[in-house]
């Protein structure tokens, strides 16, 4: 809207529209009385998404005003809701004392709420981190930058185009900005909350400007980041915008790293899914393998923990010594040979970390002046405990749990301030009062006497005006909105003295005021508010004080974090009985009676299973009926190796596991209808990342391949597949199927081993056995398994004539074997077969000589040729 059509409007609309014009794009909130009221389209939309009711006020340029308003004191709860929804708010609140100018009250934006840039407690989810991320592209590389507003946390990383879907499965951005021209495909389907900001504010160069002016460093050589051209420009729309939403500078944002892809175990996007890791394969939040080892004390171990299922590391240093620490806590311990577990220091570290609390966003808080009195007075408590931590901790001999012992020191006078400075439970807002501690400030307590001799004062003065009166039901009150009054009955009104001054009649009584009264009053009041004004004065001073040890702070924060999923890793290893696994060098792994950490607690009876695989064993060939077992296998080994390298403990009895890149899966079959791909296509889309992704160290687990498409092709695609993997690839593979022919490459490549799980009868009932034998499965399993099940007598008998049937027919009488061409009756089954059948169905091979069978031998040939 321009200008001039801008003037059409009230004065007040002319407000509004010109705070519109700077946020076209965001919900704008714009405070009138004691509603946040939203106009136009804006209304339209709040209306839709909140469920609130759409009205109009008046007219203005001619056309009523669509209208929609959320009543102030409740206006955490919708931003909540819209944020979830994606949607981003700028808040405008009355700024000018209301009456003191002509035309409308000033309004000016006081704060930007986007789903990338939340710190505020009350709108985040605690046990999730939510990250804003820019994302720019340059000649097929992809450069990311993402920022963790609440804990100050800034990375950049610079990968191939392609890796993009598997990049934001791996961060779960909360918003994403991207330039207006980029298009990549599934973006809108991968990012909740899109933006597109103009190009020119992805610059590599400004990137290093603003990011050098931010850490007041000459260039960005210390952050490894200077050959990251297409990240750096992706860094500058990123922390423009975050320091625009915050209005202020971002002084928790202390350092700047940078990510590579080899960092990581390279889990593509199927993967996480596949495995459910933080989610289940219906969106759920459990069970999983994060709702299961998640018995975090603290919300910043949560978070952690959440972030690390999600980044196995490759380099196994890391990982090997959190073990070694979960070995610490858990007591580990052989006394006389036998092996136990006391769990004490476990134990001891959860019940302090009991009294912790989000140190980590309450110091992003402190770092964007926004923490409240209650984030102080949880910083104390929380900080206080740190000595218990230390006192535990001593003397431990896990490399990792001195470093964390380390960092957790902290000096003593951020501690002490606080102490002093914040009363034992101050009130949630600095503008109620109450907040600063007596004997912190003296001007302080100065004030507040006067307030609290208030009360004395009062009772001497109606004791004395009862009887200067006579008037014994006289009494002195006060009350908000008129102040300081002496209360006296109707009945009694002309008896008052001559100095009272009537203030506010009632219906059954008279108030008035006396120049003694008015002198106190001004002089309390004054004081309630010179306090309150000091109090505020004062808590920003210690804000001030408290930020210079944001970093000390961001350390202890991480050292916490780590220490409770340490310590979850080592609960979740005492309460299921998990064991440390072990590295080694040698190419493969090998687990004993493993089992799936999740499965397992949902069925009565687990039956744990062996893995084993390795150089002259690379691929297992699983058969088996449906529901045998299969999946739950492929998936325990996957989740196993996976655990091991985040630092965990394991699900098994042993588990010693080589090196490892990567896992990839090919699992299920869900219709990825976002994309409009069918199901055959995403098998064949994630199929083929494997072949073109997997290495010798990958470990590949393959379900139920070829199931999307006809019998013959599954089959010859199956088995291609899987040659592909034994000679090209070379990975460790897990190849589950039904496709029983796929058992004979075993003979040509004895390093593909086949495995089956099998079921039995029992009674009526088929029991499966769950328990992973050597060798193929018994070919004819699933007719069995339905005759189990109970499907009447001749259907079976039916399925087992076609199946006959199918098996004999040849191939090239059709591309595709026909299952509906009518069967001729069984009689007349053998007239219809091959000469080649019935002349070897009248051969006895006992009566023949040697020479005789060849020349059937030979006879056969050429009938077959014929
Ligand atoms: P498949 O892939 O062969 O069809 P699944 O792996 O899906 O079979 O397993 C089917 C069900 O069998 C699982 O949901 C689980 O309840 C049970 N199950 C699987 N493996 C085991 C096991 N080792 N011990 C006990 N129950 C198991």
């Amino acid at each position: 809207m321009g200008e001039a059509e801008i003037a059409a409007h009230t004065p007040m609309m002319q407000q509004y529209l010109r705070l519109k014009a700077q946020h076209p794009h965001t919900l704008l909130f714009y405070r009138m009385g004691d509603f946040y009221e939203l106009f136009f389209e804006d209304a339209e939309k709040a209306a839709r998404l909140l469920d609130i009711t759409l009205t109009t006020r008046g007219q203005s340029g001619g056309r009523p005003i669509r209208m929609a308003g959320v009543p102030f004191h409740a206006v955490e709860q919708y931003l909540a809701r819209l944020v979830k929804l994606g949607e981003s708010v700028v808040i405008a609140e009355q700024v000018g004392e209301p009456g003191t100018s002509k035309g409308p009250m000033e309004r000016a934006v006081s704060r930007i709420v986007t789903p990338g840039t939340l710190t505020d407690a009350a709108l985040l989810d605690d046990r999730r981190d939510a990250l804003l991320l820019a994302a720019s592209l340059h000649r097929g590389v992809l450069g990311l930058a993402w920022l963790n507003l609440a804990n100050g946390d800034f990375r950049l990383m610079q990968c191939p185009a392609e890796a993009l879907q598997t990049q934001f499965e791996r961060l779960r951005p909360a918003e994403v900005l991207i330039p207006d021209g980029l298009a990549l495909p599934l973006l809108d389907s991968l990012a909740p909350a899109l933006r597109k900001l103009a190009d020119w504010q992805f610059d590599a160069d400004t990137g290093t400007r603003l990011l050098t002016a931010h850490f007041g460093t000459r260039d960005l050589a210390g952050f490894g980041v200077e050959d990251l051209p297409v990240a750096l420009a992706a860094a500058a729309a990123l922390y423009d915008y975050a320091q625009a939403t915050q209005r202020q500078t971002l002084a928790h944002v202390t350092g700047l790293s940078v990510e590579r892809e080899s960092e990581y175990l390279r889990l593509d996007a199927a993967t996480r899914r596949n495995l459910e890791l933080t989610e289940t394969l219906r969106g759920e939040p459990a069970p999983t393998l994060l709702s299961l080892l998640d018995s975090c004390t603290t919300s910043m171990g949560s978070r952690w923990l959440r972030h690390a299922l999600h980044h196995p590391l490759r380099e196994r240093a890391v990982p090997a010594a959190r073990q070694a620490a979960v070995a610490e806590l858990v007591g580990e311990r052989t006394d006389y040979g036998i092996d136990s577990r006391d769990g004490q220091l476990a134990a001891t570290v959860r019940s302090t970390l009991r009294g912790v609390a989000d140190v980590e966003r309450i110091t992003a808080r402190i770092a964007l002046r926004s923490a409240r009195p209650r984030d102080l007075s949880a910083l104390r408590d929380s900080l206080a405990r740190l000595p218990e931590l230390d006192a535990a901790l001593h003397g431990c001999q896990a490399s990792l749990l001195g470093e964390l012992r380390a960092a957790l020191h902290i000096a003593p006078a951020p501690l002490e301030l606080l102490q002093r400075a914040i009363a034992a439970e101050p009130a949630a807002m600095v503008r109620d009062g109450g907040v600063i501690a007596p004997g912190f400030d003296v001007e302080l307590d100065e004030l507040r006497d006067i307030q609290s001799n208030c009360g004395e004062f009062l009772l001497a003065l109606e004791t004395r005006e009862r009887e200067r009166s006579g008037i014994t039901g006289l009494k002195v009150e006060f009350n908000r909105v008129h102040g300081f009054y002496i209360e006296v009955s109707r009945a009694n009104a002309d008896k008052v003295p001559d100095d009272y001054r009537r203030r506010q009649t009632l219906k059954n009584a008279e108030r008035y005021i006396t120049p003694e009264l008015k002198a106190f009053e001004d002089k309390a009041l004054s004081a309630q508010e010179r306090a309150l004004a000091r109090e505020k004065l004062l808590y920003d001073g210690i804000l001030d004080a408290l930020a210079e040890h944001i970093p000390s702070l961001q350390r202890i924060a991480r050292a916490l974090a780590t220490l409770d999923a340490l310590a979850a890793f080592a609960d979740a290893a005492l309460r299921y009985g998990y064991v440390q696994p072990r590295f080694t060098d040698t190419p493969g792994l090998h687990i004993g009676g493993g089992r799936h950490p999740v499965v397992e607690r949902q069925v009565d009876n687990f039956i744990r299973n062996d893995a084993r695989l390795g150089a002259t064993r690379r691929m297992l060939m699983i058969t088996g009926p449906n529901m045998g077992g299969k999946s739950t296998f492929m998936r325990q080994v996957a989740l196993i190796c996976l655990l091991a390298h985040v630092g965990s403990f394991v699900p098994a009895d042993s588990a010693t596991l080589g090196p490892l890149d990567a896992i990839f899966t090919r699992i299920g079959a869900s219709d990825d209808l976002a994309s409009g791909r069918s199901t055959f296509m995403v098998e064949m889309t994630e199929a083929a990342a494997i072949l073109h992704g997997a290495t010798e160290h990958s470990l590949v687990l393959m379900d139920e391949i070829g199931r999307g498409t006809s019998t013959f092709d599954g089959l010859a695609l199956a088995f291609a597949i899987a040659r592909q993997l034994l000679e090209k690839n070379r990975s460790l593979t897990l190849f589950a199927t039904h496709y029983f022919e796929l058992t004979r490459l075993n003979g040509d490549y004895p390093e593909c081993a086949n495995v089956h799980l099998d079921a039995v009868e029992h009674g009526h009932r088929i029991v499966f056995l769950h328990a992973l034998e050597e060798g193929p499965a018994s070919q004819s399993y699933g007719i069995e398994v339905a005759a189990l099940a109970g499907i009447p007598a001749g259907v079976i008998r039916d399925a087992k004539r076609r199946l006959r049937a199918l098996e004999n027919r040849e191939i090239d009488a059709g591309p595709q074997a026909d299952l509906f061409a009518s069967l001729p009756e069984p009689a007349q089954d053998e007239a219809l077969s091959h000469p080649v059948l019935s002349a070897l169905a009248e051969l006895d091979p006992d009566t023949l000589s040697p020479r005789e069978a060849l020349e059937r031998l030979y006879a056969l040939k050429r009938l077959a040729s014929a």
